[in-house]
C-alpha cells in the first residue's frame, strides 16, 4: 500500500489529520536557512511555540507578585503540580492520584527503589534487560550495594538469545522458574533505548507478581510514544522523562507512578520531605510526617515553576492532538520508514526493531554492517539529525506530532546517498 515516491509522500501528508501540529513546534534549520530533517525525538523533543508563553507567564506572575505568585496568578505555584496530573496520568494509562511530576528520572527510581526494592537475606536479586540505559544500570547496582549485596550475584540480566537483538518473553519467564524465589524487583525500560523493542508489560507484571517481585518500568521511552495503561498493567511503580517524546525541555523534570494499591500504605518505607506531607499542616511545620496518600507522597521539594510550565504546556500539546491519533499516525509513518528502508534492498542493512507495530513505538534502530560512524557523520552533514550508538546502529524516530511522512522519505533518500 505504500509507495517508494515523494508524491506519494505529500499525499499522506495531505491525509494526515495531525499533519499541522508541525507548525506549533520551532524545527530546527541548517545554516543557510533549511529546515533539518529532525528523526532526534527519543533524545531531545523539539521545543512547542506555546513553550515560551506559558513559562513567560510564570515569570510575570514572578516579577509582579513575587511571593504571593504561590497563592495567585492564572497558576498558582504552591497546587503548581496537580495542574498537570490530568493530563500525564492520561498519556500513561493512570488514575491522576497515580501520577506525580516530580525530580529527574534517575532520583524517582533511586527514590522508588528506596520504598519498593526492599530485599531480604534470600529475596535480593533485581532482575534488568541486558541492554538497559546505563543510568538504570548504575542505579540498580548501586541500590544493591547500599544493601549490602554484591551486583555480580544480586543483578540478573534478561538477555537475547545468541545472535539475536531482542528479548524473548519466554527466556524472562525461564529465568523466573529458575531464579524466581530469590529476585526481590524486575525493573524493564518499557520500550528499549537501543533496540526500540517494546515489552508486554503486562505479561511481565503478572509474571513477577507470580514471585512475589515487586515491579517498576522506566518509561523513557515509552511515554508519548507507546500508551503503557499503567492502572490496568498493575506495576508498583513507573518512572519517566519528560524531554524525550514529551517535548519538555533539555533536562525537565520527570514523572513518577505509584499504583493505587500502594496509595495508603504507611508502612513502606520511604524518603520524605515537605511536599510529600498532608497539605493542610504543611505549613504548620509539624514534627511528624504525615503522607499525602497517592504518587504526591513521594515528593521531596517544592517544584520548579518554570521547568514544570514547560511540561504543562507540552501536555496541552498533546491533549489537543489526542493521543490515540498520534498512535495511529506513528503506525503508519513508522511503517512507511520501514517500507523505504526494505526498499533499499540492501545487504549490509537490517532493522533490529520488531517488525510487528505492537512490539514497536516511532523508533527505528538500523545497523548498517561493516560500517563506521562516519556514515552517521555524512548523514548529518547532509541534514538530517539522528543518533548513533557504537558499534553500528542509526536510531531514527519520526515523532508524530511534528514529523511528516515527507521527512520520512526525504530521510531514506539521503541514507541511500551515504551508503553509495
Ligand atoms: C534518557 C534515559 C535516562 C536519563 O535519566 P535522567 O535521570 O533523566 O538523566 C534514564 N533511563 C533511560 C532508560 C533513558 O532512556
Amino acid at each position: 500500500m505504500f509507495q517508494n515516491n515523494l508524491e506519494f509522500a505529500k499525499r499522506c501528508d495531505a491525509e494526515d489529520t495531525v499533519a499541522d501540529f508541525r507548525n506549533d513546534f520551532h524545527i530546527p534549520k541548517d545554516a543557510s536557512g533549511n529546515e533539518l530533517i529532525y528523526l532526534c525525538g527519543n533524545s531531545l523533543g523539539l521545543q512547542p511555540k506555546i513553550t515560551a508563553q506559558y513559562i513567560q507567564n510564570e515569570l510575570k506572575d514572578w516579577a509582579t507578585l513575587g511571593v504571593e505568585g504561590h497563592v495567585e496568578g492564572d497558576h498558582p505555584w504552591l497546587p503548581y503540580h496537580e495542574f498537570l496530573a490530568q493530563n500525564m496520568a492520561q498519556l500513561v494509562g493512570a488514575k491522576p492520584n497515580e501520577v506525580v511530576v516530580m525530580n529527574t528520572l534517575t532520583t524517582n527510581l533511586h527514590l522508588m527503589m528506596v520504598s519498593f526494592y526492599q530485599p531480604t537475606k534470600t529475596k535480593f536479586k533485581i532482575i534488568v534487560e541486558s541492554d538497559a540505559f546505563p543510568s538504570d544500570k548504575y542505579a540498580v547496582e548501586s541500590q544493591l550495594k547500599f544493601h549490602g549485596f554484591d551486583p555480580k550475584e544480586g543483578l540478573l540480566l534478561w538477555k537475547p538469545r545468541k545472535g539475536e537483538e531482542l528479548c524473548r518473553f519466554e527466556d524472562l519467564e525461564e529465568l523466573m522458574t529458575q531464579e524466581g524465589d530469590s529476585v526481590a524487583l524486575i525493573m524493564i525500560g518499557s520500550t528499549n533505548y537501543y533496540s526500540g523493542q517494546s515489552f508486554p508489560l503486562k505479561k511481565i507484571t503478572e509474571l513477577g507478581h507470580k514471585y512475589g517481585c515487586m515491579v517498576g518500568f522506566d518509561l523513557a521511552h515509552g511515554v508519548g510514544n507507546i500508551q503503557p495503561n499503567l492502572h490496568e498493567t498493575g506495576p508498583d511503580f513507573a518512572v519517566w522523562c519528560s524531554y524525550k517524546y514529551l517535548n519538555s525541555g533539555p533536562g525537565s523534570l520527570g514523572g513518577c507512578f505509584v499504583h493505587e494499591r500502594h496509595a495508603n500504605n504507611t508502612n513502606l518505607k520511604r524518603f520524605t520531605g515537605w511536599w510529600g506531607h498532608n497539605k493542610q499542616t504543611r505549613f504548620n511545620m509539624r514534627h511528624e510526617f504525615d503522607a499525602l496518600p497517592g504518587a504526591e507522597g513521594w515528593q521531596l521539594s517544592n517544584p520548579p515553576i518554570l521547568s514544570m510550565a514547560a511540561i504543562r504546556a507540552s501536555l496541552d500539546t498533546f491533549e489537543r492532538a489526542g493521543f490515540e491519533n498520534l498512535r495511529k499516525k506513528t503506525v503508519k509513518l513508522t511503517g512507511y520508514l520501514e517500507f523505504l528502508i526494505d526498499a533499499m534492498n540492501d545487504d549490509r542493512i537490517n532493522i533490529i526493531t520488531p517488525r510487528n507495530p505492537e512490539e514497536r513505538g516511532c523508533q527505528l534502530s538500523i545497523q548498517v554492517k561493516q560500517a563506521n560512524k562516519e556514515v552517521h557523520t555524512r548523514l548529518t552533514a547532509s541534514g538530517v539529525i539522528s543518533d548513533w550508538r557504537e558499534p553500528d546502529v542509526i536510531r531514527v524516530a519520526p515523532a508524530p506530532l511534528y514529523n511528516s511522512f515527507e521527512d520520512v522519505f526525504r530521510f531514506s533518500e539521503k541514507l541511500k546517498q551515504v551508503l553509495q
